[in-house]
């Protein structure tokens, strides 16, 4: 008997937002490797370079100041978080503001 792996292999390629339902296309960010959902539509407004590599996997790349425009094969996509019309929890420190800075208790061995 053999254990599940403790959690599937990310989606890749096109598929459906697990909040909202849309359609969405699941991307590998070249940045980090992570999965990132992008619309479907191409979108000369977004910020997501997306393109398919030679085994066929979705690539984003997020435009940024050295590489500001799509490259090759790119094209322009908007990242779902900004269109989803269901708001995503804010799982990320970074991201959210901390809310409690400052009211940790102070050491017990300073009471
Ligand atoms: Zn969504």
């Amino acid at each position: 008997m053999s254990f599940p792996p403790p959690r599937p292999a990310p989606h890749n390629g096109p598929g459906t937002c697990t909040r909202c339902h849309q359609a969405v296309i699941y991307c590998l960010t070249a940045e980090n490797k992570v999965t990132r959902a992008v619309d479907p539509e191409r979108n000369p407004n977004g910020n997501q370079a997306v393109h398919q590599d030679h085994t066929g996997r979705w690539i984003a790349r997020q435009l940024d100041r050295e590489r500001p425009t799509p490259e090759h094969a790119e094209v322009l996509h908007m990242p779902h978080v900004a269109t989803c019309p269901v708001p995503a929890p804010r799982p990320s420190r970074a991201a959210a503001p901390r809310q409690r800075r400052g009211v940790r208790p102070a050491p017990w061995w300073r009471r």
